[in-house]
């Protein structure tokens, strides 16, 4: 047995170490993080609805109807009504025949793909996709082939070269670290040429961008022929838990049948579907919420701009501010945190090496003055003397 100790030391050496840190109050703008007051520019509850009483109210009452658990898995005895009409519900809301309830996105990512590719197959995955899609890529046996971020030329190429097997493009529709979208309306084109599946990953998309948040598909005008398999996540912009795969009723069939994330797990509780099914609502009529998104982004991204700061390219709620190396970004981190706020740095691997940064990402529930607050503690951000003392 190898000892574990001089990994997790040269982790820590090289400012890649991970820490948990310990919430005690609900989600929303202001935290209690290890105790202490913080201002959070880090969830992903985009629309403010985690935490939302309406939400709350279903939840509480889902549990005093259908009690805490689900019991058992969907094809054993844990399938609710609860969970049949939100899988109706997110159909409707996608444009789909069918949607099919994960208990999370990573599970979704894998059971897709592995139902559907196995040895002989090609995968095509974004450099930039999320870990889920990667790992289920790996896990279904096809050949996994990664092509430079939103590369079209280059996955052309590679599609080219396959001789044999199913093929899937796999893409997030909002790139998790960086915000930018997949130019899904080429992918989409590609695939038709190419006869191989597209899979969007909307875990960003969705509840923030298209006609009443319908996602980046919709946001491109593109319909469930373009794009067969969307997935989509509940923890997000929807506040709650949990995932979903929309598409034919063939496709959720399959899924019903081989999908082994699918099959071999619990189902998620049903209180926590008729908290989504609340939230689902919330999405659908109050477009205020998108808006005051909206609005933030382009101050703070107006904001930015002034101070200099190294944005990229991202119309949505991810406003990533480029460090560079890890132990920069952990600096920024820091002294935003001893200004009151708490904005996470984003560290190899989850991002490519020389590509830490801060990952701010805004929520309809932060006030103007909150996301001038953010912006006039990055003002202060002293960037040249933190670096000249880090290197001391
Ligand atoms: C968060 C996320 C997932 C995983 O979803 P969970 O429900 O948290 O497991 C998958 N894909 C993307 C792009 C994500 O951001």
């Amino acid at each position: 047995m190898r000892p574990l100790q001089p990994e997790l030391e040269r982790r820590r050496a090289a400012h890649l170490y991970r820490r948990r840190r310990v919430l005690g109050s609900a989600q929303g703008p202001l935290l209690q993080v290890d105790g202490e007051a913080l201002l959070s520019f880090c969830s992903n509850d985009y629309l403010g609805l985690a935490n939302h009483p309406q939400v709350v109210r279903a939840l509480q009452r889902g549990a005093e109807q259908y009690g805490a658990g689900s019991g058992s898995a969907h094809l054993v005895a844990g399938h609710s009504a609860a969970h049949h009409a939100l899988e109706e519900e997110l159909a409707a809301f996608t444009g789909r025949p069918r949607a099919l309830l994960y208990s999370t996105g990573y599970m979704a990512n894998q059971g897709v793909i592995t139902a559907l590719l196995g040895r002989g197959d090609s995968v095509y995955q974004d450099r930039l996709n999320h870990a889920s899609l990667i790992d289920g890529g790996l896990l279904s046996r096809a050949e996994l082939k990664r092509y430079p971020h939103n590369d079209l030329g280059a996955l052309a190429g590679r599609m080219a070269c396959q001789r044999s097997g199913e093929a899937l493009v796999a893409v997030d529709g909002v790139f998790s670290m960086d915000g930018d979208l997949a130019p899904l309306r080429e992918l989409a084109e590609l695939c038709r040429e190419r006869e191989a599946w597209l899979l969007v990953d909307d875990a960003h998309g969705l509840g923030v961008l298209g006609r009443d948040g319908r996602g980046s598909v919709d946001h491109f005008g593109l319909d469930d022929q373009a794009v067969p398999i969307l997935m989509g996540t509940l923890g997000k912009a929807f506040g709650t838990f949990g995932a979903f795969v929309a598409g034919s009723e063939a496709l959720i069939e399959t899924l019903i049948q081989q999908s082994r994330s699918y099959i071999y797990t619990t189902a998620l509780p049903p209180a926590v579907a008729e908290a989504t099914r609340a939230s689902l609502r919330l999405v659908q009529e109050e477009g205020g919420r998108r808006e005051q998104l909206r609005l933030l982004i382009g101050r703070f991204r107006e904001g930015a701009a002034q101070l200099g700061l190294d944005l990229m390219p991202s119309e949505t709620a991810i406003q990533p501010i480029l460090a560079g190396d890890a132990e920069r970004a952990m600096a920024w981190s820091r002294a935003l945190q001893a200004q009151g706020m708490l904005v996470i740095a984003i560290r190899p691997p989850t991002v490519p090496a020389g590509s830490a940064r801060l990952r701010v990402t805004l929520s309809a529930s932060h006030s103007t003055d909150q996301v001038d607050r953010l912006l006039e503690a990055l003002g202060w951000l002293d960037r040249e003397r933190l670096d000249r003392e880090e290197r001391a």
